[in-house]
């Protein structure tokens, strides 16, 4: 049977499979990425692909319906909204799940030809914080080191990353370099005890956004003992001066870790020349993430750690093609290319490289911010595609509200009942894993395709086709691709824009690669899969910067929630749900809890809590564990109101968003708790 190249469609690792119609997989010995190594999720793809629950034609109004009539209602629908309310009257929340292809027509028909920047995505909730402190550190939203770093590094140092679980073959890279050189150390930092805390040396139970106060302690520390790097800093780098006195001015106490935690680490960090600082939700999900970051990235540029083998900090994504997004401009404050938007410069080149007739010229509404607009009637059609918003998003049920108020609601999915498909006006069913064709970027910059190997269910298509085939029934020319290679070849040649403006992409020297044998490749093509090694940053000076942070206030209330993962599920469960062997992990929502918290509300083991947020609430199986810190409690969100009928964790969760990048700080939802 034959058997097919492909990359896996869950966290942003990016493994290689070999599939099989059948449903055989296997991980792909000579991908990069995994060197044949899955996961749990990976392994257990044969079990999810089967057409269960598939939506396999469009539906209006409930109704199935033929496409012709389907996507002339959605444009007829969206440019009646345009002609009498303006561009930003519509809006496409997108996601990380989505190839590339699929991104860049959706974000060029919005940006290009619709004239608006509301196009935002999932990855708002992944990365968001990462993308806004690269751009202020580095000039350009650019992950610098590769996956062999964290192997060659002396001293990994993982802050907000339940690796294990949520990138678990990167943890399995680590623990076998660990293996073979025992001397390596590793450190986790985080509120939670996890399965990463099992291979870590150091485990720092830090409070929850206690980041800054320790990253910033740590430069203090670095300057005091003599461990700067000023040559470096003073051919490499701006800010420094202003960022230590910030960090001197904050107390790593206020971090919650004791005197001696605090030493301990600090000495391993400033003593250990190859160190690799990993971050992930825990870091990006809070109010001050963009800070996070920023402190993170300045211990690295004081000590001139990195761009080299082993060093260097590490931004890992959540999703599968959150990288991919981001390079094609998939957010709602950035173009294509990884040029910006309020450059007039950059607007010009690129309407002139999509030869459209407008561009928009301010940027578009962030997921929290666009949920909003559909909320006042500001949206007046919405275009929700491959994501679950009114269980993903905080504030889950004022969501599922705000798109209902929305007067035109398509919802693309490949399944035909979701939370939020089940509010659209139009479904139109669309191709999954396994049944397309396209290209993703895994956390290292690592281009990988996503091949088909099944037959294609009913009459689902692609996405980049449903949007294609609005786009030129809304009257677009410029859509009239016939294959996704066809639109990788023109998104890889637009890259050249971002090295005319001085920019990091490079995709160039692959517009007339072969497509379909296109083997895993990393960017910038053709030259060192290594950034800044040569201390060249991408600010107009050519230096980096250091950023002035400040350890914020820590919220205090009855409990602080932190959500998450689970091991063997994805997202709302669409796909892992149809899997017995992975529903046997953790079967049903639960909320962790430390016992001190369980007595005093009178809750044992495996009993009910309700959880109270501002606006709503829901009922979660007991997980009394000391892995939690008193006053601290963890729910996965994957459970939706469909699969469990005591609520959705995000209908509890009300929480502000990262002021610079507008990412939600899911990690520190404020609310109550009692016995069922
Ligand atoms: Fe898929 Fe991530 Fe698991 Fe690799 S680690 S098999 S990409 S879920």
């Amino acid at each position: 049977m034959t058997c097919v190249k492909t990359t896996c469609p869950y966290c942003g690792v990016g493994c290689g499979v070999l599939a099989q119609p059948d449903g055989t997989i296997k991980g792909d010995p000579d991908h990069p990425a995994n060197f044949g190594r899955l996961c749990s999720k990976g392994s257990a793809l044969g079990e999810t692909i089967d057409l269960d629950g598939r939506l396999l034609a469009p539906q209006i109004l409930g109704r199935e319906a033929g496409w012709n009539d389907a996507l002339d209602l959605v444009a007829t629908k969206f440019s009646a909204a345009i002609r009498y309310y303006g561009p930003d009257s519509v809006a496409f929340y997108v996601s990380g799940q989505l190839l590339t292809e699929d991104y860049y027509v959706a974000n060029k028909l919005m940006k290009g030809y619709i004239g608006s920047a509301n196009i935002d995505t999932n990855s708002r909730l992944c990365m968001a914080s990462s993308v806004a402190g690269h751009k202020r550190a580095f000039g350009t939203d650019t992950v610098p080191g590769t996956y062999e770093d964290l192997e060659e590094a002396d001293l990994i140092v993982l802050v907000g990353s339940n690796l294990a679980w949520c990138h678990p073959v990167l943890y399995q890279r680590i623990a076998a370099a660990k293996a073979a050189r025992p001397e390596m150390r590793v450190v986790n930092i985080d509120p939670r005890i996890t399965a990463t805390s099992d291979l870590a040396d150091l485990h720092l139970q830090i409070k929850g956004d206690g980041d800054v106060a320790l990253f910033n302690g740590l430069l203090s520390h670095l300057a005091n003992s003599g461990k700067l790097n000023s040559d470096y800093i003073n051919a490499h780098v701006n800010g420094f001066d202003l960022a230590l006195e910030s960090a001197t001015a904050d107390d790593p106490s206020a971090s919650g870790l004791t005197p001696d935690e605090i030493v301990e680490f600090y000495a391993m960090w400033a003593g250990t020349e190859k160190t690799v600082t990993i971050y992930s939700q825990g870091v990006n999900q809070s109010m001050s993430g963009t800070d996070k970051v920023n402190a993170i990235i300045n211990c690295h540029l004081a000590t001139g750690r990195i761009g080299k083998p082993g060093m260097g900090p590490f931004s890992v994504t959540g999703q599968p093609n959150a990288m991919g997004g981001r390079e094609v401009g998939g957010l709602a404050n950035m173009l294509a290319n990884h040029l910006d938007i309020e450059n007039a410069d950059h607007r010009d080149a690129v309407q002139a490289a999509w030869n459209s007739p407008t561009i928009c010229t301010k940027p578009g509404l962030k997921a929290v911010d666009l949920f909003k607009a559909c909320a006042d009637g500001t949206i007046k059609a919405l275009w929700i595609i491959s994501t679950n918003p009114a269980v993903s998003l905080p504030d889950a049920d004022g969501v599922a509200e705000a798109i209902s108020n929305v007067p035109f609601t398509v919802v693309t999915d490949i399944m035909a009942r979701t939370d939020t498909g089940d509010l659209a006006d139009v479904l139109l069913p669309a191709t999954g894993w396994g049944e397309k064709n396209g290209t993703v970027t895994n956390s290292e910059r690592r281009i990988s395709r996503q091949r088909a190997f099944l037959p294609t269910p009913g009459a689902a298509r692609p996405d980049w086709k449903i949007i294609c085939d609005v786009a030129e029934r809304m009257g677009f020319d410029g859509f009239g691709y016939e294959t996704a290679g066809d639109i990788f070849a023109e998104y890889a040649a637009t890259t050249a824009l971002s090295q005319q403006f001085g920019k990091d992409l490079n995709l160039a020297a692959l517009t007339d690669a072969d497509y379909d044998s296109l083997a895993p490749t990393q960017w910038p093509v053709g030259k060192q899969t290594r950034f800044f090694a040569d201390g060249a940053f991408y600010h107009p000076d050519g230096k980096a910067r250091m950023i002035a942070v400040t350890a914020p206030e820590l919220s205090t209330g009855k409990f602080r929630l932190n959500t998450g993962r689970n091991r063997d599920q994805w997202h709302t469960m669409t796909r892992t749900g149809k899997s017995q062997r992975l529903g046997a992990h953790l079967a049903e929502p639960y909320v962790e809890i430390h016992p001190d918290d369980a007595d005093a509300i009178g809750v044992d083991t495996a009993e009910l809590i309700t959880l109270y947020g501002p606006k709503g609430k829901g009922i979660f199986r007991a997980l009394i564990s000391e892995k939690v810190a008193p006053g601290n409690l963890f729910a996965p969100l994957h459970w939706t109101r469909q699969l469990s009928a005591a609520g959705v964790v995000n209908s509890t969760v009300e929480t502000g968003v990262d002021p610079i990048s507008g990412q939600p700080a899911t990690k520190s939802a404020q609310v109550d708790a009692s016995k069922c």
